[in-house]
C-alpha cells in the first residue's frame, strides 16, 4: 500500500498522510468534555506513537532486568537494549556513544553542566552569558552556580518580534566569558535561534557553549558537530518518547575532565572506604539504576521520527504554523507575541478580553488543548509586559482542523468576554 495516497492528505498540507501518522497515536481519538481532542499543548510534552507504546510494554513484558549487573538472560536482553539505545540515540546526533550521557531530562542535563563543568572552573567576576528567551531550566542552574562562586550572569536582549540581537549577544563576549547557553528554539516564542552562528563566535574565542535543544529535537534534525556545540541537552517526552528520560550530549574532552556530580552505583570502577575510582564516560554521570525503559522509549521514539522523515515532519508543521499564524491573526484584539522569521511551531498569544487562564479553561471545554501561565519563562513575560500568554503548540499530528477548532473556541472566549 502507498503510504502517502493523495486521498488521505489535507491539500494544504501535502507533505505527510496526516490520517495515518494521527492513527498512530490512540490518544488523540480520546474524547474531551464530550469534544473531538485538538491537542496543542506539544511544547509541554507530545502524545506517544503506538510504536513507542509498544516497545515499552516489550521491554517489560520481555527483557526487564537491572543492567549491567548480572549474567541472568534477563538481564543480559535489558543490558543489550539499553545500549543499543545509546548507540542509537548517538547516531541520531551524530555523536560518539560515550559523549551520550542519559538523564531525567533536559533540567537535569543543563544542572549536571552546570555543576560539574562550570562551577570548578568560575571564579568571582566571571560571567555567563544567557539570552532573554530562556527557560528557568536554562536561568537557574546557572544562577545556583553564580550564587556560589561569585560570577555573574550576563543577558542578551531581543527584538519586539522575539529573535536574539546578535550584536547585542556578540558584544557581551569578552575574556570573562566562561559560558554561553541558548535555547535552540524557544519555548514560549518558538524562535529559531541561529546555533551554528553563535557557536562560532563562542568557539572563536575559546567559550564553551551549551544549546538547550528541548523544544528542538521534535522538529529539526540536530547534528551536534555541524552545530558545533559543545553540550546540547534535550527531554524525550517532547520527542514522542516517554518522561523521566533525557539526554546530555558533551564533548568527551569535557566529559573525561568534569568529576562526577553524583555518587552511587555504576558511575564507580572501585570503592573503598579510603576513597573511590570512577567508571568511564559517560557511566561516570550515571549513577544509580538507570532509566532503562526511558532510554529504549526514546530510541523507538527515534526510529519513529525517521520513519517520517524530519523534512516532512518539518514542512508539514511550517504549513500548519503559516495557517495558524494567519488565522489567529484575524482575530480581534488577539495579539500574538513571537513573530520571528525562522520560527517553530509555538504560538503565544494575549487577548483584551480575557486572562490566559480564562482562556485555557474555555478552550479546554472545546476540546482544545493548550498551555496559559508564564511558561516557565517569566524574565521573558516580563520584557513583554505580561504575566502569561496561552499558547498553542504543534506537533507532526496537528493539521488545519485543530487549528480552525482552536479559531471558533477562541470567539466563544471572545463572546463570553465581551
Ligand atoms: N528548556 C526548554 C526550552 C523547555 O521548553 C523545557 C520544557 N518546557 C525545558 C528546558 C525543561 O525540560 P524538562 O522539564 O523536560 O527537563
Amino acid at each position: 500500500m502507498n503510504p502517502h495516497r493523495e486521498s488521505d492528505t489535507d491539500p494544504r498540507l501535502p507533505s505527510l498522510d496526516l490520517a495515518r501518522v494521527r492513527a498512530d497515536f490512540p490518544i488523540l481519538a480520546e474524547p474531551v468534555h464530550g469534544k473531538r481532542l485538538a491537542y496543542l499543548d506539544n511544547a509541554a510534552t507530545t502524545q506517544k506513537p503506538e510504536a513507542v507504546l509498544k516497545a515499552l510494554d516489550n521491554y517489560y513484558r520481555h527483557g526487564n532486568a537491572n543492567v549491567h549487573r548480572a549474567v541472568h538472560e534477563l538481564s543480559q536482553r535489558a543490558t543489550t537494549a539499553y545500549e543499543a539505545a545509546r548507540d542509537r540515540i548517538a547516531r541520531h546526533f551524530n555523536a560518539a556513544r560515550d559523549e551520550i550521557v542519559f538523564t531525567r531530562g533536559t533540567t537535569e542535563a543543563i544542572n549536571l553542566v552546570a555543576r560539574s563543568f562550570l562551577e570548578p572552573r568560575l571564579k568571582a567576576g566571571d560571567e555567563i552569558l544567557l539570552t532573554m528567551m530562556e527557560h528557568h531550566s536554562n536561568i537557574v542552574p546557572w544562577q545556583l552556580a553564580t550564587e556560589r562562586t561569585g560570577a555573574r550572569i550576563v543577558v542578551a536582549p531581543i527584538s519586539d518580534a522575539g529573535e536574539l540581537l546578535i550584536d547585542e549577544w556578540r558584544q557581551r563576549l569578552n575574556v570573562r566569558t566562561r559560558l554561553v547557553a541558548f535555547a535552540h528554539v524557544s519555548n514560549a516564542l518558538g524562535t529559531l535561534n541561529p546555533v551554528t552562528e553563535l557557536a562560532r563566535e563562542a568557539r572563536v574565542r575559546g567559550i564553551p557553549v551549551l544549546a538547550d535543544g528541548a523544544q528542538a529535537v521534535a522538529h529539526l534534525a540536530v547534528d551536534v558537530k555541524a552545530l558545533g556545540v559543545d553540550f546540547y541537552a534535550c527531554s524525550a517526552h517532547k520527542v514522542y518518547g516517554p518522561t523521566g528520560f533525557g539526554v546530555l550530549y558533551a564533548k568527551r574532552e569535557h566529559l573525561e575532565a568534569m568529576p562526577p556530580w553524583q555518587g552511587g552505583g555504576d558511575m564507580i570502577r572501585t570503592v573503598a572506604f579510603e576513597g573511590s575510582t570512577w567508571n568511564d564516560v559517560p557511566y561516570k554521570f550515571e549513577a544509580g539504576t538507570p532509566p532503562i525503559a526511558g532510554a529504549v522509549g526514546f530510541a523507538a521514539a527515534l526510529d519513529y521520527l525517521d520513519g517520517l522523515g524530519l523534512d516532512r515532519i518539518h514542512r508539514h508543521e511550517e504549513g500548519v504554523l503559516a495557517y495558524a499564524t494567519e488565522a489567529l491573526s484575524r482575530i480581534p484584539g488577539l495579539r500574538l507575541i513571537g513573530t520571528a522569521r525562522n520560527k517553530s511551531g509555538i504560538l503565544s498569544f494575549v487577548m483584551d478580553s480575557a486572562h490566559p487562564q480564562d482562556i485555557g479553561s474555555i478552550l479546554d471545554m472545546e476540546g482544545v488543548a493548550v498551555r496559559s501561565g508564564h511558561h516557565c519563562a517569566m524574565p521573558l513575560m516580563q520584557r513583554y509586559g505580561v504575566s502569561a500568554t496561552a499558547r498553542a503548540s504543534l506537533a507532526v499530528y496537528n493539521g488545519t482542523d485543530d487549528i480552525d477548532q482552536l479559531v471558533s473556541a477562541l470567539h466563544k472566549v471572545r463572546a463570553l468576554f465581551a
